[in-house]
């Protein structure tokens, strides 16, 4: 099934300093609501099942999102939205908002937390939100960010104190993040692949994995196209059909770091995508793995 993350609006109430953001890409872009209606009936038709609201605040455009998640229902387009909850002020406002996303259709609510998230928004926001889902009967799951450093078990505690549901996501080190430094980390062999959905931008621009792949600035190697020049059934196969990201979702990206050179030792020093940064923002490694490609494919058990 074809899935995507649809990035409405870049625009959000907070700076969170860890979030993939550039500053070029924060500037407060809006998708016009018609054109996103037409996208989404267009998607539906190219087989899409599956649009996660994300990229900035939805929470900010609520109005606007609900219509099209409304609308998401009404062609059978399961839905998620993505948000900070800075809304969930109090038990009461955080019904409030919950409810009408029932009713309108939503299928899951993502509610991110993180101890950057949350310099900003009050833990028990969170609370509120997931406490509304569950009261409601709207699925629900807390993305817990985390570098995982030992300032993050307070946060951990907080979310196991209260029986919440939630699971862990290694921070991006991509956007504001770029600047942190990298943590150690011995991961074990994995194959690490990737299922890419892809992102579509405000400005109709598609990329084919989440808002990560926007940040691969020497060789746009995730860069699909813009929805003024192609139809959504062209980027997608572009992608599928894309012989180098196919081996990304069915090979992995540590088999493909493994055969480029890089020592096991230093493969496990490496999150998932970072080691796909490395790899894929580094023009000679994109330039070569393109001609080797049989070679590459062969370097299986
Ligand atoms: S991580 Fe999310 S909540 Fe934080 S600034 Fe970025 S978009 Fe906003
Ligand atoms: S591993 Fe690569 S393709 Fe997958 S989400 Fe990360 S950056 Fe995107």
């Amino acid at each position: 099934m074809r899935k995507l993350a649809f990035g409405y609006s870049t625009k959000c109430n907070i700076r969170c300093e860890h979030c993939v953001a550039t500053e070029d890409l924060s500037a407060d872009k809006k998708m016009d609501s018609d054109r996103a209606r037409e996208i989404i009936v267009e998607m539906a038709q190219a087989g899409v099942g599956g649009i996660s609201f994300s990229a900035g605040e939805p929470f900010l455009y609520f109005n606007e999102i609900v219509a099209l998640v409304k609308l998401c229902q009404r062609i059978g387009i399961y839905t998620r939205m993505v948000t900070n909850s800075f809304w969930a002020k109090t038990a009461a406002s955080s019904d409030r908002r919950v409810s009408e996303l029932k009713k309108n259709g939503l299928c899951q609510l993502r509610l991110s937390f993180s101890r950057w998230h949350q310099k900003h928004v009050n833990k028990d926001n969170v609370l509120n939100a997931a406490r509304s889902c569950q009261k409601i009967g709207l699925t629900y799951f807390i993305s817990f960010v985390t570098d995982f450093s030992k300032a993050d078990d307070p946060y951990e505690q907080f979310l196991r104190k209260h029986g919440l549901t939630f699971f862990p996501e290694p921070v991006i080190y991509a956007g504001r993040a770029a600047s942190f430094k990298r943590r150690q980390i011995l991961t074990d062999y994995q194959a690490n692949c990737c299922d890419m959905n892809p992102y579509l931008t405000p400005d109709l621009d598609m990329y084919a994995c989440c808002d990560a792949g926007t940040h691969f600035p020497e060789t746009n190697f995730f860069y699909l196209g813009n929805l003024k020049d192609n139809t959504i059934k062209q980027l997608f196969a572009k992608t599928e059909t894309d012989r180098l990201h196919k081996l990304i979702r069915t090979m992995g990206i540590t088999h493909i770091a493994s055969y480029t050179g890089m020592r096991a030792r230093e493969i496990i020093t490496y999150s998932k995508c970072e080691l796909c940064r490395k790899l894929f923002n580094s023009p000679e490694t994109v330039t070569r793995l393109k001609a080797e490609i049989p070679q590459l494919k062969a370097w299986c058990r």
